[in-house]
């Protein structure tokens, strides 16, 4: 199974059956490739569930595809965000802006949505390296982070919360709101053909990034909310499995849970490692301690923010768990473990 992973230039417009197709949009130099935006039939047009990045190859790409399997953009009904991110996002806009479709997301995402637009570009940059600041990053590594940021996205039209149907005539799509990856993340449930739309919330092989931002935030545990969004899958039972990246597979119960144990091992090994450190950590060196896909030393500043994040958000589990605690009066915040 592991072995399906194919680039973008062997990717192509497929039926995958009952009134659905899938359509490969590139995500410009990124190694995920592409995103699957798939193509709900309904007898009052078709309605995309994610768009792709905004990049005019990708619109291309979007365009033709749906042409290819007999579809005009034009006539698109509603676009469906799994989530606000750009590679999913990205191109909702700009399918609105030729069809005159809807665009939904959850409330929760379209929020931050809105809180995007609100802040100038420069406050943005501003907040974000307080963050990295905060989170006990050097000073180079704050400046490479915060010198690239992608635009929002379009604001949606509509906004969905847990359980709604997305109008799509004739047809049974329900919104299951799983936080985790993004706040309003959402799967979409086509009941009349017993498939999961998963969005980035359970992918075949790899699992999605699930960060903490502000990295000392106190007021939220997106990992504990992942993981409830997991469980919640797996009790829709054994579905076939329409991902917004990689390969369509079967099962997304059985896949579920593996991704949690997943999380509750990289839980485990986390507290082992504050064990052994002996001495408080702050976010940043915990996260150059624990292992990713590459030495830390070798992870680009913008990968190393990621990292931290991903740390950041297991610190809090495990910090709401009653694992670990704040160390209290210190700048940057720092972690130990629980006497
Ligand atoms: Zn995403």
């Amino acid at each position: 199974m592991k072995s399906r992973r194919r680039p973008y230039s062997e990717q192509r417009p497929i039926d995958v059956g009952g009134g659905v197709w899938s359509v490969p949009v590139p995500i410009p130099g990124n190694p995920l490739g592409y995103t699957l935006v798939y193509a709900i039939e309904s007898p009052a047009g078709p309605v995309l569930v994610d768009a792709g990045w905004n990049h005019p190859e990708a619109w291309l790409a979007l365009r033709d595809g749906l042409a290819a399997v007999g579809m005009d953009v034009r006539e698109v009904r509603g676009v469906v965000v799994t989530h606000f991110h750009p590679d999913h996002a990205g191109l909702a806009g700009q399918v609105r802006e030729e069809s005159g479709a809807w665009v939904a997301m959850h409330e929760a995402d379209a929020a931050l949505v809105k809180l995007m637009w609100s802040f100038g570009e420069g406050a943005q940059r501003d907040l974000q390296a307080d963050m990295l600041r905060r989170a006990g990053a050097a000073k180079v590594e704050v400046e490479e982070v915060t010198a690239e940021r992608p635009r929002p996205p379009a604001p949606p039209d509509r906004t969905l919360h847990d359980g709604d149907l997305v109008d799509l005539p004739g047809r049974a799509l329900r919104a299951i709101w799983t936080p985790g990856h993004t706040p309003g993340h959402i799967c979409l449930h086509l009941e009349d053909t017993g498939r999961l739309f998963t969005g980035d919330h359970v992918l075949p092989a790899i699992t999605p990034h699930i960060g903490l931002y502000p990295y000392d935030r106190s007021d939220v545990d997106p990992l504990s909310d992942f993981l409830d969004s997991l469980a919640k899958v797996a009790d829709l039972g054994e579905l076939e499995a329409l991902p917004a990246h990689e390969w369509i597979f079967q099962d997304t119960a059985a896949r579920a849970t593996e991704i949690r144990t997943h999380h509750e091992e990289k839980l485990v090994r986390l507290t082992a490692l504050l064990a052994e450190a002996g001495e408080p950590l702050t976010i940043w060196e915990t996260a150059g301690r624990m292992s990713w896909n590459r030495p830390w030393e070798e992870l680009p500043a913008m990968l190393r923010g990621m990292a931290a994040g991903e740390a950041a958000a297991h610190l809090r589990t495990l910090e709401v768990r009653g694992v670990i605690r704040r160390v209290p009066g210190v700048d940057p915040v720092h972690y130990a473990l629980h006497s």
